[in-house]
């Protein structure tokens, strides 16, 4: 396993360590990760990923990629593929072949028949209403089914029925035989097989009932010899239910269930459902669009799998909940990226320079480090030419106070080159600034100019071997801080029509003709950017996502 070793001890890793301890554990710690293979992973389950992967690596242990699949209609072999993707991409290593909770579909169907002939479980023909109906509320006990004392074999032979075909959609259901008075709900003999005339896309057409995640999960957890079953805290409510199957079948494992707080980020959402709207109403540019909140989006945005990891420690686990900042997450990537990001100049809106003084049939080749803490990383190439570009926003005719950029009469040195004064201001017929014309001072490569002192520094790139490409630049993809909790309006009312802004046109250095695609850069100055591999592809000039800007207002009270 790559995973960093260096992990926050949580509740979860004490209460094992605890166990341990006592004796009351003895053996191998066994976790599993279960998503549902109906959507693309997101942060959430990076959350549950870092924890169960984590768990199991610090008492040496395993732990299991499971497909929960027990939902044909919603689920299918694209997002299998991508789960897969994304769990490896993040450093982590399942133990053994890939599970799926349908790989125990015969097991299941015979601990239900065990049910049925323990009258442990019945076949009820309620309908949905009246089953709402019949369940009670949190106020009232629900009433017993009139079906519910119909004999063991009857309802076994009903059961076979259902397997067999016998039966349309919904009109038969298995239920557990519990307590139709209990103050939990999920006891009131909850469903545990359904009728779905579907085809599933691991055991095809052989199924026509389907087993409910109650019922799937214990078992399959069991099955596996998983000790530590975590989820997610609205399943604590389920915890009796998942008890009740392990204790009433026989089977020879007991996995401890624990519960932990979801995370919720703001500015987002952590819902696949929600999220496959998004995708489905191309709001988005599909799941890995840069701006969505999946692994995959933030994989193709620049977010390295460290900085996900990182930002899981960071987050902790506990049973509190509460929303985190989504400026925590930008700070676990400036964090990571700002000790390894190669740095490179890019100008983003380009202005003409031209050094008047510079011969226009004379190049140089100037050094400049990759990173500039960190020698081991070489030098990159660029060329000092008679014509440069730097960006409009660093040039001002009635600059401030205390500006720190170009303006007339006034000098700037060029990161990694010479000090150069603006002398002109060359405007086209509509008044539009086209051109400066700039005089070098030759005397200031890597020494201060004498008798005068620059402004500050500003990036370029030459206009004789720079690369054009396209810039995009993300922004928060909701302007609302809990887009789904406005119970009468739609998430979709919250898109920030600016969580993407195309800039075409700008340059960056040569060096960057072939981007790196393992890392972001910095561009000095401006922020982390990331290759974009698909559409770099697609236009045939690199394209650049913008990851992250270089200001970090977390933890200093800024949003
Ligand atoms: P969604 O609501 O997005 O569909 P889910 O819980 O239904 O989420 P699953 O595929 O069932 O998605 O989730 C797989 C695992 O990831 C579960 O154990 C679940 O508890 C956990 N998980 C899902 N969302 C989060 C989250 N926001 N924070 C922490 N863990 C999560
Ligand atoms: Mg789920």
């Amino acid at each position: 396993m790559s995973a960093e070793s260096k992990k926050a001890h949580n509740f979860i890793q004490s209460l094992i360590e605890d166990a341990i301890a006592k004796g009351e554990h003895t053996g191998k710690v066994v976790t599993r990760f279960p998503p549902e293979p109906n959507g693309y992973l997101h942060i959430g389950h990076a959350k549950s990923i870092c924890l169960n992967f984590g768990i199991a690596e610090t008492f040496n242990g395993e732990c299991n990629l499971r497909f929960d699949d027990t939902n044909p209609e919603k689920e299918n072999q694209e997002y299998i593929d991508a789960i897969k993707q994304d769990v490896e991409w993040l450093g982590y290593e399942w133990a053994g072949e890939v599970c799926y909770a349908s790989d125990y579909f015969d097991q299941l169907y015979a601990f239900a028949e065990e049910l049925i002939q323990n009258d442990k479980a019945y076949v009820c023909a309620l309908n949905a209403e009246q089953m709402a109906e019949y369940r009670g509320s949190l106020k009232e006990p629900g009433k017993n089914s009139p079906y519910r004392d119909r004999p063991v074999e009857e309802s076994l032979q009903l059961f076979r029925d259902m397997r067999d075909g016998k039966f349309q959609n919904g009109e038969l259901v298995l239920r557990a035989k519990i307590d139709m008075a209990s103050p939990n709900i999920n006891l009131r003999d909850p469903i545990l097989y359904r009728i779905r005339y579907a085809d599933h896309h691991q055991t095809g057409s052989k199924w026509c009932i389907y087993p409910m995640y109650d019922f799937t999960h214990p078992i399959s957890d069991a099955l596996e010899g998983i000790t530590h079953s975590l989820c997610t805290l609205e399943f604590e409510d389920h915890r009796p239910l998942y008890d009740w199957v392990l204790d009433n079948i026989t089977i020879p494992c007991h996995p401890r269930q624990i519960e932990f707080a979801r995370l919720n980020l703001n500015y987002t959402i952590t819902s696949k459902r929600k999220l496959k709207r998004l995708v489905d109403e191309n709001v988005v540019d599909g799941w890995n669009d840069p701006r969505m909140p999946t692994i995959s989006g933030m994989r193709r945005r620049g977010y390295t799998p460290e900085s996900i990891r990182n930002f899981c420690d960071m987050i902790g686990v506990n049973k509190a909940g509460g929303t985190v900042d989504v400026g925590m997450l930008e700070h676990a990537i400036r964090e990571d990226l700002n000790n390894r990001a190669p740095r490179a100049m890019c100008v983003m809106r380009p202005l003409k320079v031209t050094l008047t003084n510079y011969p226009a049939d004379q190049t140089e080749t100037l050094t400049l480090p990759v990173h500039p803490q960190n020698p081991d990383m070489g030098e990159r190439e660029v060329t000092w030419s008679q014509t440069l570009f730097i960006d409009r926003e660093d040039f001002e005719v009635e600059p401030p106070r205390k500006w720190k950029r170009l303006a007339p009469d006034q000098a700037v040195r060029l990161r990694g080159g010479y000090v150069m004064t603006c002398k002109e201001v060359v405007r086209d017929g509509s008044g539009e600034i086209v051109e400066l014309k700039c005089e070098y001072d030759p005397n200031t490569l890597g020494v201060n100019p004498e008798g005068y002192k620059p402004n500050g520094v500003i990036h370029w790139v030459s206009a004789s071997d720079s690369v054009e490409t396209d810039i995009n630049l993300y922004d928060r993809l909701f302007n609302h801080e809990s887009p789904d909790s406005d119970k009468e309006g739609d998430f979709l009312d919250h898109l920030n029509p600016e969580s993407l802004v195309v800039l075409k046109g700008a340059r960056v250095e040569k060096s960057l003709a072939q981007p790196r695609t393992d890392l972001p850069y910095q561009f000095e100055r401006e922020g982390y950017f990331f290759c974009d591999q698909e559409l770099t592809e697609k236009s045939g000039k690199p394209v650049f996502n913008r990851t992250v800007t270089l200001r970090d207002s977390w933890g200093k009270g800024g949003k």
